[in-house]
């Protein structure tokens, strides 16, 4: 089987050019990686045409195929992980540590839900009146439009079309503009797997407002799985509220961080190197605004320096850097600005280490002296730059913590697990890490509350996103 070409849109199982085209960049490099077809509207709208002809076949296949085609999926994205990582590094940026990473984590999505699509559970029971039996079947909802962002190239577009697949939905997926030659590598290996005709469309686009709409219009669609930033999820769910389009929203993180009285500062820092600097801090998951105890601020803050001055940046190609490039010099600018913005406003800035000239790289930073309520504890930083708060009182912390219009993920470091746990269960968040510095796991339900999002990924739950439940009452 020839290797298929990385540029052009998978639409009903063919490679399909497209008049336009876009250039994808290195960022650490800025050189062009590929010219990548640019769908406009009357093109995208033939991927729904794809995908709304494959629905009743794939709907009505087998439970156990759909999981055999799923679990093939993730033997090929095993056997090629290393091809998967490098694109993922040559696009995104990110270090080859973080990128292989994202791969594994991606890949593991593919077989967590070909074990869920045999294990679809409904429900049987009479009536409490006695005058029918009560039947909860689960349908799939239908074709489904699949955005994702750029931060995780690989992950967030296996942890939609995975369980969409399994529900026995159709998709088209729409990955970012910056990294879409990732989400057409995993477009190859799902047609390899023997995903039929239509069922998996890849689009990729410059026009994504313009596209998006007319599929949300386009009354065959009936799901949107978003994940990005609050702006634009916010914006789609206007879009999908004209025709009640079921909508999963991941969106935009505040994360804090919470060291607690009493915690070693080692193992304190330790955690948050992970929940810091995963992904390079550009992860919605990832600690935006520190909270430590007073007694433990000063030895916290210049511990986390000294970590932060022992890793190494430049391309992620080279395997010995820690921390790669941004993904764009616009997206590196924007968090420089934002540590500019917080010195104006009082913090401290100790920078660790030195970027390389060349390419969207920034040395990492930890502020301390912040104060909460500044612009940088209100803001996705989304990039190696920790804000230290110092806090006297618990009860303060954790009002501190939950004062944002985000609830994806909560991080709390204790003394005593059981002071962690406690504190824990107060945060405002759809996860919490507890004396740990990541969360994600594909059999965990990913998700987050307040302006963070809707609905959940991964997990039990995750498949519920592209089922519609259908109640049968039964006469006896
Ligand atoms: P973004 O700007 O919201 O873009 C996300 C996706 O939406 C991209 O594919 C983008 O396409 C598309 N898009 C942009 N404007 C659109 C519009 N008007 N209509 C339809 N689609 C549109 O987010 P990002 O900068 O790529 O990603 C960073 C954000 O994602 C952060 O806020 C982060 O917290 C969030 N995120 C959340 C999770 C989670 O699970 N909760 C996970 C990862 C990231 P283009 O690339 O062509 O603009």
């Amino acid at each position: 089987m020839p290797t298929p070409p990385l540029s052009d849109l998978f639409i009903n199982g063919t490679w399909q050019p497209a008049s336009e085209r876009f250039d994808v960049r290195d960022p650490a490099t800025d050189t062009v990686l590929a010219a990548v077809a640019d769908a406009d509207v009357p093109t995208g709208l033939t991927a729904v045409t794809a995908a709304h002809d494959a629905l009743p076949a794939w709907a009505a296949t087998p439970p156990r195929e759909r999981a055999e085609i799923l679990r093939r999926a993730w033997e090929i994205m095993t056997a090629e992980s290393a091809a998967i990582t490098r694109t993922i590094v040559s696009e995104n940026g990110k270090a080859w540590a973080d990128a292989a990473g994202e791969t594994a984590y991606a890949t593991e999505f593919f077989r967590w839900f070909s074990e869920e699509a045999a294990r679809i559970a409904g429900d049987f029971r009479r009536a409490p009146a006695g005058d029918k039996t009560i039947v909860l079947d689960h349908r799939p909802i239908g074709v489904c439009v699949l955005i994702t962002p750029w931060n995780f190239p690989a992950a967030m577009a296996t942890r939609k079309i995975a369980p969409a697949l399994a529900a026995g939905c159709t998709a088209i997926l729409k990955p970012a503009s910056e990294t879409p030659l990732t989400a057409l590598l995993i477009a190859g290996i799902l047609q390899r797997a023997g995903v039929p005709d239509g069922v998996v469309n890849v689009v990729t686009t410059s026009r994504a407002g313009e596209l998006t709409k007319a599929m949300l219009a386009d009354e065959r669609v009936h799901k949107l799985s978003f994940t990005g930033s609050t702006a634009v999820g916010r914006l789609l769910l206007h879009e999908a509220a004209d025709r009640i389009v079921s909508a999963s929203m991941e969106l935009g993180g505040n994360a804090p961080f919470l060291v607690l009285e009493g915690t070693d500062v080692d193992t304190a820092v330790e955690v948050a190197m992970v929940a810091k600097m995963r992904n390079g801090g550009a992860a919605c998951t990832a600690a935006n605004r520190f909270y430590v105890h007073a007694s433990l601020a000063a030895a916290f803050s210049s511990a986390l320096t000294r970590a932060l001055e022992k890793i190494r940046i430049g391309p992620g190609s080279d395997r010995v850097n820690d921390l790669g490039a941004m993904v764009s010099t616009v997206e590196r600018d924007k968090i420089a600005d934002l540590v500019r913005t917080a010195e104006a406003e009082g913090a401290v800035v100790n920078t660790a280490g030195e970027a390389p000239d060349r390419g969207a790289f920034i040395a990492p930073a930890v502020l301390a002296g912040v104060a909460h309520g500044t612009t940088i504890t209100r803001t996705e930083v989304f990039g190696p730059v920790a804000p230290i708060v110092a806090f006297e009182d618990e009860a303060d912390a954790v009002r501190m913590a939950n004062d944002t219009e985000y609830g994806l993920i909560s991080y709390v470091v204790g003394g005593t697990v059981e002071d962690a746990m406690r504190v824990g269960r107060q945060m405002d968040s759809g996860m919490v890490a507890i004396n740990r510095g990541v969360a994600s796991d594909p059999a965990a339900p990913f998700g987050g509350t307040k302006q963070s999002g809707l609905g959940r990924e991964g997990g039990f739950h995750g498949i519920h996103e592209f089922l519609e439940p259908q109640y049968l009452a039964v006469g006896l």
